[in-house]
């Protein structure tokens, strides 16, 4: 059953009546682009057929009252936003970046299909929901750029993650059979067609990152002196020649860092072109590099990642793997020809579980169009 018909179903059966408004807002994958998007730099996601889904009805007075399956039940007073913890941060998040003020009440159901905590952006799926179920209970026009810098800032300023604006973005305005580009400066976007007869398949690792905020916020940190340190408002800012020849006295973990994010924005920029040509061989090997910068230079990736992707590359009709999103633990991807899925994925995962004593799950997704209001009758 579709996420969608499960949350009606489930909200019919707690409120006796219909829904009258479903929202969902998609998880994504980043092809290619890793911890660029918080370096004003390039990054190329999807979003995918992986989503949430909120089913809700207005209430009259200013209380959120919802349910998620697998979470405890959740309640908060919108006229009196307090920062607590568990996932009610996230709405609050959205609801205090919205302007509470003007945000009515609400009670309703979640139903997701993102897996939790596994690089797909669970949360960005879940703040991105959250902003459409209010928008629409309010008439307010959607504007999903506009919703995912609102929903960005729920993140990083209520909840406390510094993450970039990608995930929120890509939530908001992906497109179906198509990555986008974004340029994280200016937040343009320029679809980049997925090549025919590749599909992108999902390796989740089994692992689960731990201190996710403290990892990712470091990278953050050891970026902006690296900036600092080579003289540059930002590291997209930077050439390669520059990080060839460092200032005296930089470290050589920010020269790394840097080096990680300029070739990163180099290999986005030939990815979606080699998206544009048609060209799956040129976007796979770039996608490969990738991962072998985001292992080496920026040090985000785990021995469960490095494992699945070699697996993966080992595989029949691979033609590239890479961990996708913050790194640490979660999913890598693959792209891979269509006509050899059955048995890349048997071979992956039989390969993993030599390899290591996780348990991975394997799947394909679709690019997918992102967050709308959806019709259940
Ligand atoms: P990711 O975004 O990679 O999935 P995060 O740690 O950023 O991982 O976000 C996961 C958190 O988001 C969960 O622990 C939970 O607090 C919240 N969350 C995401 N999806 C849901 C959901 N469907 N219902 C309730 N909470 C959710
Ligand atoms: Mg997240």
């Amino acid at each position: 059953m579709s996420p969608e018909l499960e949350a009606a179903a489930l909200f019919l059966e707690r409120f006796g009546s219909k829904a009258p408004i479903v929202v969902q807002a998609p998880g994504r994958v980043s092809l290619i682009g890793g911890h660029t998007d918080y370096n004003e730099g390039f990054v190329l996601p999807m979003a995918i057929d992986r989503r949430t889904v909120i089913a809700a009805r207005p209430r009259t007075d200013r209380i959120v009252a919802v349910s998620s399956s697998d979470f405890p039940d959740t309640r908060f007073d919108l006229g009196s936003l307090e920062r607590g913890t568990g996932w009610a941060e996230y709405l609050k998040g959205v609801a205090w970046s919205m302007g509470a003020d003007s945000l009515p009440g609400w009670e309703g159901v979640i139903v997701s299909t993102v897996p939790l905590g596994a690089s797909l952006s669970s949360s960005a799926a879940l703040e991105v929901a959250t902003a459409l179920t209010f928008a629409t209970l309010t008439g307010q026009e959607w504007d999903p750029v506009e919703a995912a810098v609102m929903s960005s800032r729920a993140e990083v300023d209520w909840v406390g993650v510094s993450s970039g604006i990608m995930d929120q973005l890509i939530s908001a305005c992906g497109l179906a059979d198509h990555a986008v580009l974004i340029d994280c400066r200016d937040l343009t976007q320029t679809p980049a067609p997925v090549p025919s007869d590749v599909s992108v398949v999902v390796l989740d690792t089994g692992t689960r990152r731990q201190l996710t905020e403290s990892n990712y916020n470091q990278r953050r940190d050891e970026c902006a002196e690296a900036a600092r340190g080579f003289g540059v408002a930002s590291l997209r800012d930077l050439e390669m020649p520059e990080v060839d020849n460092p200032p005296h006295g930089i470290s050589d973990v920010a020269i790394r860092r840097a080096r990680h994010i300029v070739g990163e924005n180099q290999r986005t920029l030939a990815a979606a072109a080699a998206m544009h040509a048609g060209d799956p061989a040129r976007l796979g090997s770039l996608i490969s590099q990738a991962h072998i910068s985001l292992r080496d230079n920026f040090e985000v990736s785990s021995p469960a990642l490095d494992a699945i992707v070699e697996a993966a590359q080992a595989s029949p009709g691979c033609l590239a793997a890479s961990m996708t999103g913050a790194g640490f633990a979660g999913c890598a991807i693959a792209i891979v020809e269509e006509t050899a899925i059955d048995s890349f994925i048997r071979n992956t995962e039989e390969r993993y579980r030599a390899m290591t004593e996780h348990t991975p799950s394997l799947f394909t997704c679709r690019a997918a169009s992102g967050a709308s209001v959806v019709t259940t009758r």
